[in-house]
């Protein structure tokens, strides 16, 4: 068993379908939000190498692990150890790395297993195939349960041969596999404290979105406490964006006593989420943002059939992308556990647009009608008021 920190991490990463320029652009994002991402532990160094990534971090190298299994980018982290570059120095090291491996496999009958050695350093004597060889029969001299399968290992003992030395590995960590947040540009996400949007946000970041976020808050009707649950889902999601999280706050009971003022009650929501939709915009110029990005999904809850969604489109001069729109409930819920948004939305916490709720809301809003209902009230100045308004906070990732 081996005791020590790894010497390095490596770092592989799904770049099959980038090219040219892109696939700079993807390296060079990803390395930064890598460094970025373990500052808070100890101070790293990101090589590019080969479609892999070397991550070389003073300490805490297995923290430094599980900490890069949430950033966007990455498919496989392997803690790996280095050794001189000599056959029997390598071999002893290889024993060590896989018994610790064995342990997650620890269960009676065979263990299929195989050794893969990749070799940049063309000095060394031995070829590929005669040190995979080599060391394979070393560590099954040592545990009869081991059964060389070239095809479908159940755990690979990799090495590395290179100028500077052997890395040997044998753990591979799942990373969360999508693009590097940032390399797809800026959105604005619309979150409420709500189980889907926190998901939404999460699944733009994972596409490459930098995300700024903007929720709408009813106080005094609604407390304080609503809009702490929603800084709590932004900090819990900016584990997985490099740097600070802003988020703005925008008041929004003015809007909604407007509105409640027009009558025609089961227009309310329709009407709620068009000003969001207007007031989101404003702030997405501020943002440098070139979309909006929601929870909703189609046929949740009857402010989301295909009529209402395009009552609310209607009103927004930016593309709204709804990553959640063909999920089931069920599956969002999973996915919001999974990411660690679960509990924090669970907290029960009245929402905006409780406020004011008609008993039956519209299912088939119609675009006239809405248009007919806003020119009883001040749209442009209710906007403009709630955008002048808007505080902003930053938010620090989760340590
Ligand atoms: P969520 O679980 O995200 O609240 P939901 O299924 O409850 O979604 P709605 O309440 O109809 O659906 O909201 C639809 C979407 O509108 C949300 O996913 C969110 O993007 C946006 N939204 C709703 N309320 C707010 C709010 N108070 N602040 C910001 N955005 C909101
Ligand atoms: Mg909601």
């Amino acid at each position: 068993m081996i005791s020590r920190e790894p010497d390095l991490l490596l770092v592989r990463y799904g770049e099959l379908a980038l090219k040219g320029n892109n696939r700079i652009d993807f390296e060079r994002r990803l390395a930064n939000n890598i460094r970025v991402a373990l500052e808070p532990l100890a101070p790293a160094k990101v090589e590019r190498h080969w479609g892999r990534m070397i991550v070389r971090i003073e300490r805490r190298a297995e923290v430094a692990a599980r900490r890069l299994q949430d950033v966007f980018g990455i498919s496989s982290i392997s803690p790996a150890w280095r050794a001189e570059l000599d056959a029997e120095a390598i071999t002893v090291l290889a024993e060590q790395v896989f018994d610790e491996a064995l342990a997650e496999h620890a269960r009676p009958g065979p263990l299929r297993f195989r050794v893969r050695t990749s070799r940049s350093e063309k000095h060394f004597p031995l070829t590929s195939v005669e040190l995979d060889r080599t060391v394979g029969g070393r560590l099954k001299a040592r545990d009869p349960r081991l059964v060389v399968d070239l095809d479908e290992p159940e755990v690979v003992l990799g090495i590395d041969v290179r100028a500077e030395g052997a890395f040997v590995f044998a753990r591979r960590l799942a990373g969360p596999g999508g693009l590097p947040v940032g390399t797809l540009g800026r959105a604005l996400s619309l979150i409420s404290g709500g189980i889907d949007s926190p998901v939404a946000s999460w699944l733009a970041t994972k596409r490459g979105l930098s995300l700024a976020y903007v929720t709408f808050h009813s106080a005094p009707f609604i407390g304080e406490s609503a809009k702490k649950k929603v800084i709590d889902l932004v900090r819990a999601l900016s584990r997985f964006q490099p740097r600070h999280s802003r988020l703005w706050v925008v008041p929004f009971a003015a809007v909604q006593v407007a509105i409640r003022d027009v009558g025609t009650p089961a227009y309310r929501t329709v009407l709620y989420r068009r000003m969001m939709q207007r007031i989101a915009c404003r702030l997405a110029e501020r943002e440098e943002a070139h979309a909006l990005i929601t929870g909703e999904s189609l046929g949740q809850v009857a402010s989301q059939t295909l009529e209402n969604l395009t009552c609310i489109q209607a009103a927004a001069t930016l593309p709204v992308i709804r990553p959640l729109i063909a999920f089931d409930k069920e599956e969002t819920i999973r996915l919001a556990r999974r990411i660690g948004t679960f509990d924090l939305s669970s907290v029960q916490e009245p929402d905006c647009c409780t406020l004011f709720m008609p008993d039956k809301p519209v299912i088939r809003g119609k675009r006239e009608l809405c248009d007919e209902l806003e020119a009883k009230f001040d749209v442009a100045r209710l906007a403009e008021e709630a955008h002048a308004n808007a505080e902003l906070v930053s938010i620090p990732p989760e340590a």
